[in-house]
């Protein structure tokens, strides 16, 4: 799952960005509202974390922009202490949730996985696909009990398609949702993710649908 984090405090935005690596997402940093506004319409997140007080363009400028061009994806603000008509203002512009400066990285990070959970239709901060329990909280994997080992792009990969039981998710969108926007990116990386993640979890359990992508929990 791919992050966006738009922030103008290097520091903050730097301990965001790697908080989020921990945990297991692919992310990409903003700077200013400008630049923030392109990578938001062109790519594709399941979440934006998005300072309402940045350069060139204000952050509810940014928000309302998106929203006129049905970005639709969650997007949780950043106000100033003591600022309440900023979340206010937040809110009406389409924000989904909002944390007030300074914050602990525990509950930023709790509040971005129920945005992504919601924005699935997950009722549960654990993932169930048959013997596949995926755990958001601590980005782990487990089959039948057993943790299962894998590289972050495996992790991301299966999320998405956990994240979307039942639907067939492209390479294309797989592709998008797991590589942060400086990363050299190819499709047929996909094929090896999927042909390894394959040879760790129960036989059968990613679909190809051919012509299409991929789907896992079909029957659910
Ligand atoms: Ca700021």
């Amino acid at each position: 799952m791919r992050i966006l984090v738009v922030e103008d405090d290097p520091t903050l935005a730097s301990q965001l960005h790697q908080a989020l690596l921990d945990a297991g997402y692919a992310v990409d940093l903003a700077a200013d509202g400008a630049e923030a506004h392109y990578q938001g319409s062109v790519e594709a997140y399941d979440a934006v974390v998005l300072d309402l007080g940045l350069p060139v363009m204000d952050g509810l400028t940014v928000l309302r922009k998106w929203r006129n061009q049905h970005r639709d994806m969650p997007v949780l603000i950043l106000t100033a202490r003591d600022n309440w008509h900023e979340k206010v203002s937040g809110i009406d512009a389409g924000a989904d949730d909002y944390l007030t400066k300074p914050f602990h990285m525990e509950e930023l990070l709790a509040r971005l996985r129920a945005l992504i959970r919601r924005s699935g239709n997950h009722a549960s901060a654990q993932w169930v696909c048959g013997d596949i329990v995926l755990d958001t909280r601590r980005a782990r994997v487990a089959v039948n009990g057993q943790a299962v080992n894998l590289t972050a792009h495996e992790y991301r990969v299966l999320a998405i398609l956990m994240q979307h039981m039942g639907e067939v998710v492209s390479r294309n969108e797989l592709v998008e949702h797991i590589y942060a926007q400086d990363f050299d990116r190819d499709s047929n990386t996909i094929d090896v993710f999927i042909g390894r993640l394959r040879k760790k979890l129960p036989p059968g359990a990613i679909e190809t649908v051919r012509g299409l992508g991929y789907r896992m929990c079909e029957a659910n």
